[in-house]
């Protein structure tokens, strides 16, 4: 298959095209690099039509549940959704979003559902190094809703935050829990926090929300135009999701009325640029001969005192001034 037919395949909207395409976009090989690029710019006039929506919660707060039920109830309504799981700990065993096959089993069946692990790391750009672009081919693909799910550990909220237009953190009804979202710094970047299984205990459920209210109320807020709601619901029952949906389409009024929502845009796509500026320089640093040659030794003479860190950064920087980059 020629690189402009895989092109044609994912602006058709073929899943076997765009799961062909990502797969290219994720690969190691540098001959694979270029023609990923072109891939890129290929369909770049045709991506970013989409609402990107970053989810993320601890392991067993029903993420995947809540994702089930919003996507059917958005294929309902005629959307196509593309989710796409963020996943740091996937290197361990157990635990992790893709060890678990059974997740999202009656969405994975629909066409109009695209569902996809992409890896965490060891992309360039770090954590979803390769979500970014993969969420772009989804957009091609005319997925119009692209949900990116991340577990709550590491750095990988602040990605996905990074490239979404709204990000919502998902809590369990338990009291005291939004301290622990709090001390992570997580809940600075909700746009909407749910409390999810109010079906266990209702009441519980509203004193959390209660809570929550409370604790944001503290932040600084993020938004002109916006203040982070607190909503109660049960993905199990599917109970409240149509609610929250709604949340969704007044934070993308609201914001577009704002001209918060396209500033957004701008700025998550220049520091997109600048993260990967950074990333390459720092391969292309690291992988220099001139640097690795002398690497070893100015680090034990850093270590041991001999030479100031200063010093040893800026002889080693200085190699990359004697040939081109
Ligand atoms: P994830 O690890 O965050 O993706 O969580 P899952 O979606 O796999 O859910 C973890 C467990 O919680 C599963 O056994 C779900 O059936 C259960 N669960 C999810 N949502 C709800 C809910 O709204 N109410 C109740 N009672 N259980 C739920």
């Amino acid at each position: 298959m020629t690189d402009a037919t895989l092109v044609a395949g994912v602006l058709a909207g073929s899943r076997r095209d765009l799961a062909k395409a990502i797969t290219l976009v994720e690969s190691t090989r540098p001959d694979h690099a270029e023609r990923a690029l072109q891939l890129l710019e290929a369909v770049l006039p045709c991506a970013g039509k989409s609402l990107r929506m970053g989810v993320s919660g601890v392991p067993g707060v029903g993420k995947s549940t809540f994702i089930e039920a919003l996507g059917m109830h958005l294929i309902e309504q005629g959307h196509r959704v593309a989710v796409l799981a963020v996943d740091p700990s996937s290197s361990r065993s157990g635990g992790s979003i893709l060890g678990d096959k059974t997740r999202m089993e009656r969405l994975s069946l629909r066409a109009e559902a695209f569902i996809r692990p992409t890896p965490a790391s060891g992309a360039l750009g770090g954590v979803a190094g390769k979500t970014r672009e993969a969420m772009l081919l989804c957009e091609a693909a005319g997925f119009d809703v692209i949900i990116v799910e991340t577990v709550g550990v590491g750095q990988s909220e602040t990605a996905v935050a990074g490239m979404s237009d709204v990000f919502v953190l998902l809590q369990l009804p338990n009291a005291g829990d939004e301290l622990q979202a709090i001390k992570k710094g997580i809940v600075e970047l909700a746009d909407i926090v749910v409390v999810n299984k109010a079906d266990i205990d209702p009441a519980a459920a509203e004193l959390a929300c209660a809570q929550m209210r409370g604790a944001l109320s503290l932040l600084r807020p993020g938004s002109k135009s916006w203040r982070p709601p607190v909503l109660a619901l049960s993905a199990a029952r599917n109970q409240g999701i149509d609610g929250f949906w709604r949340l969704i389409e007044k934070f993308r009024e609201t914001q577009q009325a704002s001209g918060e929502f396209e500033a957004k845009r701008r700025r998550q796509a220049l520091a997109w640029m600048w993260t990967l500026i950074e990333a390459g320089l720092a391969s292309r640093f690291k992988s220099h001969p001139a640097v690795r040659a002398a690497l070893p030794e100015l680090s034990v003479a850093v270590e041991s005192g001999t030479i100031a860190p200063a010093a040893a950064a800026n002889r080693l920087l200085g190699y990359l001034n004697h040939s081109s980059l």
